[in-house]
């Protein structure tokens, strides 16, 4: 479309060139989209073989030659796991003359697996295609970052910012950033607060999103939001709607990770996810390592397509997903259907079988005094479920609970209900509402509400 002149900082001027690069892939046939990752993938396994001693070994044991494009090489590749970064990180680096200490940026995360990992990256690369989707995720959702932005997370300082950062300010947006911390204060405090600023855009994890909709349904106050972002964890159905009754807002869900960045973002029409195929190969696959077919939950694997200084070539991410079908919406980047959360969220049956854990949130919210809800599995079976209730949970309540345990696949397992006054989430930013404990259930000395 047509427009005035604009004039273009250089490093802003190559996070405008490369987002035009990215989104010429967006409508491109699937085919021509394999065939140009392919050749981005044989550049950074012929990069790899020769800078890292790691990948060198590994790629020789899987038969593959620089001198063949042959995608067969790739797939025998081995997975690579949390560990293998940890104990080879020297090795697994991919340093090539030139690159020096000044241009690598080093990543540490612990996820939620509390096993931190450091990853390597070539900042100038990654910084450009970074801060180039983090735009092409504003134009798909029409987002205008010379409006205000509120953001309500973990650990944050509490401050206000004239701008939402790099790349919005290099081209002339600015609009207001204004930063609260999450922790210590109550979703009351937190509701006033966004009443008194009334912001354009929220930022917060759909946890925290869904409880301020659900109080200012009960308060009865009038807020709203062009729509509310959110980073990298399960959004539900329920949250959705909820956020879309309270404040006629959208969430809208991007999935990264500290490893390798973007790896998908929301479609600007549906609730799902488009891979970003510019920049990363996205394998999802079964316990055998075998393609999942669309629908099928698997692991999911991650290649950083320009993860130059230290490659990161069939990464297990540690989390499940389900391929959807294409997408409506004029796009052909692959669509991820549902992100299930991490791996060790699959619920162990009693068969000794294991399964992704289902999303009861919905279900569970249904049941009227119900705030808080979280599933631990201990490790000989037992679900204990905790449960914040606005008042005591009538018998009625606790058979409804236990009728959608059953319905979810989970019939068979010991179930122990407890009401809590809090549930303790611990120190992360993410709330996890299941998790599997190895550890044994001890009830203490207040017998189970069961
Ligand atoms: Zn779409």
């Amino acid at each position: 479309m047509a427009a005035p002149l604009r004039f273009y900082g250089p490093f802003a001027a190559q996070v405008v060139l490369m987002l035009n690069q990215i989104r010429s892939f967006e409508r491109l046939p699937r085919e021509q989209q394999d065939a140009l990752q392919r050749q981005q993938l044989h550049t950074l396994l012929c990069h790899a073989q020769q800078y890292s001693p790691y990948w060198a070994q590994r790629l020789k044991r899987s038969g593959f030659d620089p001198a063949r494009p042959d995608i067969s090489a790739f797939h025998r590749l081995p997975e690579l796991y949390r560990s293998d970064l940890q104990t080879s990180f020297e090795a697994a680096r991919a340093r090539w003359p030139g690159l020096t200490d000044d241009h690598v940026i080093v990543a540490t995360t612990s996820g939620s697996t509390g096993a931190p990992v450091r990853v390597e990256k070539a900042a100038p690369q990654y910084s450009l295609i970074y801060q180039a989707i983090d735009l092409l995720d504003a134009e798909w959702h029409r987002r205008d970052p010379s409006k205000t932005l509120a953001w309500l997370g973990v650990g944050l300082k509490d401050a206000e910012y004239p701008g939402w950062g790099e790349p919005f300010e290099s081209l002339g947006q600015r609009g207001k950033v204004l930063k609260r911390c999450l922790g210590g204060v109550s979703t009351t405090s937190h509701l006033e607060w966004l009443l008194s600023h009334r912001p354009d855009y929220l930022k917060c994890s759909p946890f925290v999103a869904a409880d301020l909709a659900q109080l200012a349904l009960d308060r009865g106050v009038s807020l709203s939001f062009h729509h509310i972002l959110s980073q990298s964890e399960r959004v539900t159905p329920r949250q959705r709607a909820l956020c879309q009754q309270a404040f006629g807002a959208k969430i809208v869900d991007r999935y990264s990770c500290e490893e390798s960045g973007w790896i998908a973002l929301q479609c600007p029409q549906q609730d799902q996810l488009h891979v970003l195929n510019p920049s990363v190969l996205v394998e999802i696959v079964d316990d055998q390592g075998q393609p999942c077919p669309p629908g099928e939950v698997g692991k999911v694997l991650i290649t950083s397509l320009h993860s130059f200084a230290m490659p990161i070539i069939r990464y297990d991410i540690g989390d499940l997903a389900a391929w959807g079908p294409p997408c409506d919406c004029g796009m052909t980047l692959p669509v991820i259907a549902r992100l299930w959360g991490r791996t060790r969220h699959r619920v162990r049956l009693p068969s000794g079988e294991y399964m992704p854990m289902a999303f009861i949130g919905d279900e569970i919210g249904e049941i009227e005094p119900v705030r808080e809800f979280r599933v631990m599995q201990y490790r000989d079976g037992e679900l204990l479920l905790q449960i914040k209730a606005a008042r005591p949970l009538s018998d009625d309540d606790r058979s409804r609970v236990r009728r959608i345990i059953d319905r979810n696949g989970l019939a068979g397992l010991p179930l122990f209900i407890r009401e809590v006054e809090q549930i303790d989430w611990g120190p992360g930013w993410k709330r996890e509402e299941f998790v599997r404990l190895d550890l044994p259930l001890t009830l203490g000395t207040q017998p189970p509400h069961n």
